[in-house]
C-alpha cells in the first residue's frame, strides 16, 4: 500500500531532520526523490544516503522562482514534503518585526511557495498528487516564546484547508502533519545537560512514555503520500505520542 514506484516527490528542508528521513524513508519505498535545501552539504549528505534515484536541489524556499525550478526539474511531480523551516524564541513583548517578518518568509511563505508551484504543475499535468506541510502540536496549544513560529504553522493548517478545497477537483490531496517534540536539529541546540531535561519532561508528557524521531514523522508522510491515504485531504495528523489529543 506504501509503494512509491515511479512516483517524483519534492521534498524541502530536505538536508537535516525530519526532512531528511523523509527523503530516505521515500527513496525507499520506490520514489524519485528531489531534495531541496538552502545547506547544500547537508542536501548531498541526504542525496549520498539515499542512492541514485535521488537529486539535489541547493535553493532558498523564500525564493518563489527558485522552487519554481526545482518543480520544473522534478517534472512529471507527484507529490510533494514542504518541511523546510526555522524555530525563532522570544516573548510576544520582546518580538520585533524583524523576527516576525523572516519566520513568516521561511516558515508559511516557503511553503506557500511550494504548494502553489507544485499544485500548478500537478494540475497541468493532470496527474494528480499529494501535498504534505509541516504544521505544528504549537498550534494546539500557548506555548511560551513561540509566537512568531506558531503563527506561521496556524497560517499552515489553514492553507492546506484551502488548498485542499481549492484542489482536489484537480485530483490532489492536501494535508499537514503536526508533530510533537521531535529529536532534530531544530530541537537540539541546548547543553547536553538541559537537552537531557527537556526530553526527560517530553517524554514524560507522551503516554508512550518517549519522544519522537524524525522517522516517526516520515512514516506519516508516506502514508499521506501513498493511494493508501486516497480519501484524506484537507485533515492534520499528529505524530505527538499523545502528548495532546484535539
Ligand atoms: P531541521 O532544522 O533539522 O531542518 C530544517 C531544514 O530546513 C534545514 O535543513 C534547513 O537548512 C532548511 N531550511 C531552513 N530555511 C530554509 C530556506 N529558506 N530554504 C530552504 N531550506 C531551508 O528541523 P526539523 O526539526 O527537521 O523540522 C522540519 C519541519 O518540521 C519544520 O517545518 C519544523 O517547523 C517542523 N516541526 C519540527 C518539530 C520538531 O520537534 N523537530 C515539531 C513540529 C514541527
Amino acid at each position: 500500500a506504501y509503494d512509491l514506484t515511479g512516483r517524483s516527490i519534492l521534498v524541502t528542508g530536505a538536508a537535516s531532520g525530519i526532512g531528511r528521513a523523509t527523503a530516505l524513508l521515500l527513496a525507499q519505498a520506490g520514489a524519485t526523490v528531489h531534495c531541496a535545501d538552502l545547506d547544500e552539504k547537508g542536501l548531498d549528505e541526504t542525496v549520498a544516503q539515499a542512492g541514485p534515484t535521488a537529486h539535489a536541489h541547493p535553493l532558498d524556499v523564500t525564493d518563489r522562482a527558485q522552487v519554481r525550478k526545482a518543480v520544473q526539474a522534478a517534472a512529471p511531480l507527484h507529490g510533494l514534503v514542504a518541511a523546510a523551516g526555522i524555530m525563532h524564541r522570544s516573548t510576544v513583548v520582546d518580538t520585533d518585526d524583524a523576527d516576525l517578518d523572516r519566520l513568516w518568509a521561511v516558515n508559511f511563505k516557503g511553503v506557500l511557495h511550494a504548494c502553489q508551484e507544485a499544485t500548478l504543475a500537478m494540475t497541468e499535468q493532470q496527474t494528480g498528487g499529494s501535498l504534505v506541510t509541516l504544521a505544528s502540536g504549537a498550534v494546539d496549544s500557548g506555548t511560551p516564546q513561540l509566537l512568531c513560529y506558531s503563527v506561521a504553522k496556524a497560517a499552515i493548517v489553514q492553507l492546506t484547508r484551502t488548498l485542499a478545497a481549492e484542489a482536489g477537483p484537480h485530483g490532489i490531496r492536501v494535508n499537514a502533519i503536526a508533530p510533537g517534540w521531535i529529536r532534530t536539529p531544530m530541537t537540539t541546540r541546548d547543553t547536553a545537560e538541559a537537552q537531557a531535561h527537556t526530553e526527560k519532561l517530553m517524554a514524560r508528557m507522551s503516554p508512550l512514555g518517549r519522544v519522537g524521531a524524525p522517522e516517526d514523522v516520515a512514516h506519516a508522510a508516506l502514508y499521506l503520500l501513498s493511494d493508501a491515504a486516497a480519501f484524506t485531504t484537507g485533515q492534520i495528523l499528529r505524530p505527538n505520542g499523545g502528548v495532546a489529543m484535539p
